[in-house]
């Protein structure tokens, strides 16, 4: 450890995995952190949330076993013990002619899928092996290392994607419901950066995890380690000249100076953040953009079966995905709830009609037509809106993220900044990217430093 280091203040704003995750490894290489965060709790998108007796997550459920740096942290913080596997996770696709299995982790009983074209089971065996030949050349924490395997798949969609390699029907009653379902996209506003960053990586592999005792239970691991100041939002990062550091103005108005600043909120929050942006910065900020999510959640008197639905799109409806999850009181959750995603469109009309509170509106005729008396068993309702679910990689925003990363880690340009950015759009749209980007905007910022002290001492 370097004691110049020890010298230095790093202010992190944004207490997601992102955040928590540089400061923690900052904190590791000797400097001084300290975090600040707007919510009551830490988090952000991994969070644990109650209403009433109604339980449910502020965003990530699953951790997936190819999550590098994610799943490091949390064997380095000795949680290893309280992953749960789910096996074979599962779910009935509504579709026209009836239900069909898709497993969330692709598997060869994927190929038993109905409604396939023999020439498309074929080539969903040839897909396989080359995704396996992909598996060392792409990093499943990075969408953006699939760039150098193939730049293309940066440009194309993942609709046009799949379409012209698996065909019509692959994407029509395997890989879309899976994206609207989990993700709330359709594949035809992203690239296939993402896909091809991690599906590689998903074969062979048959199980994902939960936590035990909830998603939040990483984060405030990390915080219990750290310095943490929450319910405070920053309002602005004013940079300074080279050397004289940033000053953040809280929202009660307390100026606070730091010699670094680590930027770890939401991406397109970032932009009304920090002043006077370089232009590197603004090109950046400008092309994040976020899908919005909407779910209900319900508690229910009855007995539910555990269940789990997807829709193909264009089945009527506007729920995308139908979750009935039994009562579990020693894992803490009281009542029988079940969890209704909303479809893309169906955000989009929320939007559109100023329903974002009142979600319920949306879904309960659906819900009266699949359940005999519905409401006379509906003890709770929450309404969950999530205005920012995940970054958007649109095609072309791929090669954006690379090159702001190339400024970031160039001494002579972003190096000369006292500001770093992380999260998940910077990285990959899951846990594992925005810890990974934790990491990697501490280490940018630790060789920042060193190379500051190096001028100061020659
Ligand atoms: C519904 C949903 C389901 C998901 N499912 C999965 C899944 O199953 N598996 C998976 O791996 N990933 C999943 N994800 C993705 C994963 O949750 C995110 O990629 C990850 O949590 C993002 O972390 P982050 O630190 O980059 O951002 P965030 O968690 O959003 O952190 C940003 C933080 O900045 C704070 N902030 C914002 N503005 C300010 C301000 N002005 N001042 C101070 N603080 C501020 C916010 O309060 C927040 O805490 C899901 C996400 C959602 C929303």
């Amino acid at each position: 450890m370097s004691h110049s280091l020890s010298d230095r203040h790093v202010a992190v704003v944004g207490a997601g995995i992102a955040g928590l995750t540089a400061a923690y490894r900052l904190q590791q290489a000797g400097v001084r952190v300290t975090v600040f965060d707007a919510q009551p709790v830490v988090g952000g998108r991994m969070g644990d949330r109650r209403e009433g007796d109604l339980v449910f997550n502020s965003g990530a459920r699953l951790v997936y076993p190819f999550g590098q740096a994610f799943n490091r942290l949390v064997e380095e913080l000795s949680l290893g013990d309280a992953l749960v596997p789910l096996h074979r996770l599962s779910a009935q696709c509504i579709a026209p002619g009836g239900a069909h299995t898709i497993e969330l982790m692709p598997s060869p009983r994927s190929l038993a899928t109905p409604g396939l074209a023999a020439g498309e089971r074929l080539r969903l065996v040839t897909h396989a092996l080359s995704m396996r030949r992909l598996k060392p050349r792409v990093d499943p924490d990075w969408a953006t290392s699939a760039l150098d395997a193939d730049p293309r798949l940066d440009r194309i969609t993942l609709a046009e994607y799949i379409r012209e390699t698996l065909g019509p029907n692959v994407l029509a009653r395997m890989v879309e419901p899976v994206f609207r379902a989990t993700r709330s996209f359709n594949p035809e506003t992203l690239s296939a950066l993402f896909y091809a960053s991690t599906v590689p990586h998903m074969i062979g592999e048959t199980t994902v995890h939960t936590l035990k005792g909830g998603m939040g239970r990483v984060c405030h691991a990390l915080a219990a380690q750290l310095t943490v100041r929450t319910s405070t939002p920053v309002r602005t990062i004013r940079r300074g000249a080279v050397g004289d550091g940033v000053e953040l103005t809280l929202a009660n108005g307390e100026r606070v100076h730091a010699d670094y600043a680590v930027c770890a909120v939401e991406g397109s929050l970032a932009k009304a953040l920090v002043e006077a942006p370089t232009s590197a910065e603004r090109t950046m900020l400008d092309a994040v953009r976020y899908n919005a999510l909407g779910v209900v959640h319900y508690g229910f008197a009855l007995p539910l079966p555990p269940k789990m639905n997807f829709a193909m799109r264009g089945q009527p409806g506007r729920i995308a995905t139908y979750q009935q999850l039994p009562a579990a009181p020693a894992s803490g959750r009281p009542l029988n709830q079940i969890y209704c995603q909303l479809t893309p469109e169906a955000a989009d009309e929320a939007v559109r009609r100023g329903l974002e509170n009142e979600l319920d509106v949306l879904v309960r005729e659906e819900l009266r037509a699949r359940i005999p008396d519905f409401d006379r068993h509906v003890v709770a309702v929450a309404n969950q809106w999530i205005p920012r679910k995940l970054p958007v990689f649109s095609p072309g925003y791929g090669a954006r993220v690379a090159n702001f990363w190339a400024w970031q880690e160039d001494r002579r340009q972003g190096g000369a900044s006292a500001i770093v950015y992380c999260g998940d759009w910077l990285s990959q749209a899951l846990l594992t990217g925005a810890c990974a980007s934790g990491e990697r905007a501490a280490k940018t910022l630790v060789a920042r430093m060193q190379s500051a002290v190096t001028r100061v001492s020659a």
